[in-house]
């Protein structure tokens, strides 16, 4: 996993620069939607291993979770605006597997399961691996976390938030000048 902060930061990017009515229920699903993918921790417990296909960045980290999960999310709460909440959600969700595919450690994701068990990372990987507990969060390795996810997340997402502002206001001085 790239860590909580740095999952939930590209949900809520997303439905930000996505969602024109600035849903804030939408915000907030995005969130979670981005960090709930590693529910599949609780795996270890249950003594699955981690390549088994219940297992860590197993079928919640897979393409055909993200599509189900966002249908019932958006079902649930999109009201009149099901078509953007399932977008947003699906993307959020699908944004957890491709940040984790782009970690330095662990084994890859399962984009395809239930259809193919193979795990993938991408070719390009700068983002440090977070460690699974809140522990090991607060070391040195937790350091090494925030400080990538703040150049490879962060930046990105700030840039894309700012730039967003910006031809927002663009467009509405433009109206209140037409
Ligand atoms: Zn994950």
């Amino acid at each position: 996993m790239a860590s909580v902060f740095g999952h939930a930061l590209v949900g809520a990017t997303l439905s930000k620069v996505l969602d024109k009515n600035q849903v804030k229920l939408l915000l907030i699903l995005a969130m979670i939607s981005a960090i709930f993918p590693d529910i599949d921790v609780l795996a270890f417990k249950f003594g699955f291993a981690y390549e088994h296909w219940l297992g860590h960045r197993g079928f919640t980290h897979s393409i055909f979770f993200a599509i189900i999960w966002s249908v019932v999310l958006s079902l649930l709460f999109g009201k009149s605006h099901k078509k953007i909440f399932f977008i947003v959600l699906f993307l959020a969700t699908i944004s957890h597997a491709i940040l984790d595919a782009m970690t330095t450690g662990g084994l890859g994701v399962g984009f395809f399961i239930p259809f193919e068990n193979t795990r993938y990372f991408f070719g390009c990987r700068p983002i440090q691996v977070s460690p699974i507990g809140i522990s090991k969060f607060f070391s040195e390795w937790g350091v090494r976390v925030i400080i990538s996810e703040l150049l490879w997340i962060g930046v990105p997402c700030a840039v894309i938030l700012i730039f967003k502002k910006i031809t927002q206001k663009h467009s509405s001085t433009k109206k209140s000048y037409s």
